[in-house]
């Protein structure tokens, strides 16, 4: 059985890495996200161990409230957000001393919501994504499908490059990412220098979306 899971996984980030548009490792969070989100709408609203941690967790930090939006099933949001209006309202019930109740510490969860499941299933994916594409860095594959791909976000490049403890590897995503950011890099100047007026005539090439793409590599492509 773990032998299975393993090659789904190793499977998995191979797929991510050959047809990434953008980071693979920020693809593959995503879609371990968005799974994680559809199943709790679609599946798990009713599920008290879920609703307990929920409760537990204030809901959601805003980022993720707005994607759980994006999701758009109305009745699983709903049903999840009973519970945390209640709460709210419970929370504030207990004002008593109203001045000593608002200067409390109690309110950090509401405030900051630095409990969020979906940031914390999101940190387990990306930790788990990049084991897994330790794991495979010598396979040819994957080196072929890397090669041809605009590599990984500055975020994952680093934390990935963190984690080896080889040298051998370690060089190669170096010179592999110096090459492609400076490759990203070129098409940006190029794009700006099309952009002049003196120019606007020339043909647009593989520049055209490299603002996106820099976009992509500084700030990765985060849900
Ligand atoms: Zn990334
Ligand atoms: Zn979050």
């Amino acid at each position: 059985m773990v032998n299975v899971e393993k090659n789904i996984s190793h499977m998995n980030v191979l797929d991510a890495v050959e047809k990434s548009k953008a980071c693979p490792l920020c693809d593959l969070n995503n879609a371990t996200v968005s799974k994680y989100i559809d199943d709790m709408l679609y599946e798990n609203v009713n599920d008290r161990g879920l609703r307990k941690k929920l409760a537990a967790r204030k809901g959601f930090c805003s980022f993720h409230g707005e994607l759980l939006l994006k999701h758009g099933d109305a009745l699983g949001i709903a049903i999840i957000h009973i519970d945390q209006i209640q709460l709210l309202l419970n929370h504030l019930k207990n004002a008593g001393n109203i001045l000593s109740f608002l200067k409390g510490p109690e309110h950090g969860d509401w405030i900051g919501h630095s409990n969020c499941l979906i940031c914390e299933i999101r940190i387990e994916a990306e930790k788990r994504h990049i084991e897994t594409f330790i794991e495979l860095i010598d396979d040819n594959a994957l080196r072929s499908y890397l090669d041809s791909s605009d590599g990984f976000c500055a975020r994952h490049l680093l934390m990935v490059l963190a984690k080896l403890k080889n040298k051998g590897h370690a060089t190669y995503l170096l010179e592999l990412h110096t090459r492609k950011y400076a490759s990203l890099l070129a098409d940006l100047k190029e794009f700006c220098r099309k952009n002049d007026y003196r120019f606007k005539d020339e043909h647009i090439g593989q520049e055209a979306d490299s603002w996106e793409k820099a976009v992509h590599i500084v700030s990765g492509k985060i849900l």
